[in-house]
């Protein structure tokens, strides 16, 4: 059986395994209430807005934090 003479190195390896690995593109919409980025087919966690309804309630201080942020 043919036997490797050396061990691959380990840029050698990874850059190997790198190769078959998958890098998703994630598609980020805006939130039209208050224009933070958010997921497709999700509420806004800034601001807990979905097609323009509030549908999960966001506590003050998080909402304060995020504001003071940008
Ligand atoms: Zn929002």
């Amino acid at each position: 059986m043919a036997v490797p003479k050396k061990r691959p190195s380990h840029a050698r390896t990874f850059r190997r395994k790198r190769a078959n690995e998958k890098r998703e593109l994630v598609t980020v919409g805006v939130c039209p209430t208050c224009e933070s980025p958010v997921l497709p087919h999700h509420a806004c966690p800034s601001c807990g807005h979905y097609k323009g309804k509030e549908v999960k309630p966001v506590l003050e201080k998080e909402k304060k934090a995020k504001k003071e942020k940008k």
